[in-house]
């Protein structure tokens, strides 16, 4: 705190990311990254563009990238939107699309960076609990909104919503922007995009960090009707024209176009995660229904904190969430087999 900072700075409240430690042994299974590297071919097509053409701006459109995802979902040009993560894609559409007399409704177990958002941007929010399966119930959404919000996995819990659900809220607040965040849809799930010309007010996120690999270079999208997209394009021309720099934009569309090595991947990471599910099993833990490449566990006889220390002791990180609902889980990311034999073995005989 300074005497310099505004009234504004002072009431923020800032998002708290999952550590990256500087430690390169450790055992990383907390922010839900790929375990398998980029494609190939994207970083091929990075190390093409590292050339002398980096003294130019990119194009501010990012238009190959953006003609990349159309092809990939059989969607228009200007029904995509880019920036520079599905955080920043977020942030315009909280500022642009979500700020409203009524409160914006999402889950009371959710992604964390939501009530943040709402905190930047002034926007009052109803969080909406989970019902007793820590499922999404979508009549608990049916009522007035100026807005609503969920991932499908949802996160933290890895459980997903299935497509008729999606459409039961999309149908209950018509007027109403719906958001489904699908950071994680790849790893099981079925993408809302084949609804948006249906309905108007459906905008989905994705990112490129989790099911392709490319954390590092931050790269996200929206996807959804014109009118839409044209109000977060408002809100990014007023922000900054340039959130994609040319490498992005390149080893992006080629990781989208690279769809053998997506599939392989992606395959990879489901079957060891229904392998890790059963190993935690045996060993007594619950685990919630993951569609996801992570997987949210308790054991009823071990504290979750404790049991998130004995790991760190051993090389092994994962998440522990403070929030007393969820206090008694640990979020654990799938790793390599050999990774997730690391947290096998550190959790030894409970
Ligand atoms: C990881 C994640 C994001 C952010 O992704 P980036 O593109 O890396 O900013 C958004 N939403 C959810 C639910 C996530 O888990």
């Amino acid at each position: 705190m300074s005497k310099f900072w505004s009234p504004f700075v002072k009431s923020l409240v800032p998002y708290v990311p999952g550590e990256q430690p500087k430690l390169t042994k450790l055992v990383k299974l907390n922010t839900n990254e790929n375990p398998y590297g980029p494609s190939p071919k994207a970083l091929a097509a990075m190390q093409t563009e590292l050339n002398d053409n980096l003294r130019l701006y990119p194009d501010p459109n990012s238009d190959l990238l953006k003609q990349a995802v159309a092809r990939y979902y059989g969607v228009q040009g200007n029904q995509v939107f880019l920036g520079n993560g599905s955080d920043e894609v977020l942030a315009h559409i909280f500022h642009g699309l979500l700020q409203h007399d009524q409160p914006l409704l999402f889950p009371d177990i959710s992604y964390s960076f939501y009530p943040v958002y709402c905190g930047l941007y002034g926007i009052k929010f109803d969080a909406v609990p989970l019902d007793e399966q820590f499922q999404i119930n979508p009549a608990d959404y049916a009522k007035p909104n100026g807005g609503i919000i969920f991932p499908n996995p949802n996160a933290p819990t890895g459980c997903l919503l299935a497509l008729d659900a999606v459409e039961q809220i999309l149908k209950a607040s018509p007027d109403s922007v719906v958001v489904v965040d699908e950071a994680y849809i790849d790893f099981g799930g079925e993408t809302a995009i084949t609804l948006v010309d249906r309905y108007p007010n459906l905008l989905v996120t994705q990112t490129l960090s989790k099911s392709r690999s490319l954390a590092g270079l931050r790269v996200g999208l929206a996807v959804g009707h014109p009118d839409l997209i044209e109000a977060l394009e408002r809100i990014k021309n007023s922000f900054n024209s340039y959130p994609l720099d040319r490498l992005a934009i390149v080893g992006a569309a080629a990781a989208f176009e690279d769809r053998e090595y997506f599939d392989k991947t992606c395959q990879l990471v489901i079957e060891s995660r229904d392998k890790v599910v059963g190993q935690l099993q045996a060993k007594g833990f619950e685990v919630l229904p993951s569609a996801a490449n992570f997987i949210f566990a308790r054991h009823p006889q071990h504290d979750a904190a404790g049991l998130a220390a004995k790991l760190r002791e051993q090389g092994v990180i994962v998440r522990h969430f403070k929030q007393e609902r969820i206090a008694q889980f640990l979020r654990i990311s799938i790793g390599t087999p050999e990774q997730n034999q690391a947290l096998i073995d550190g959790l030894g005989d409970l």
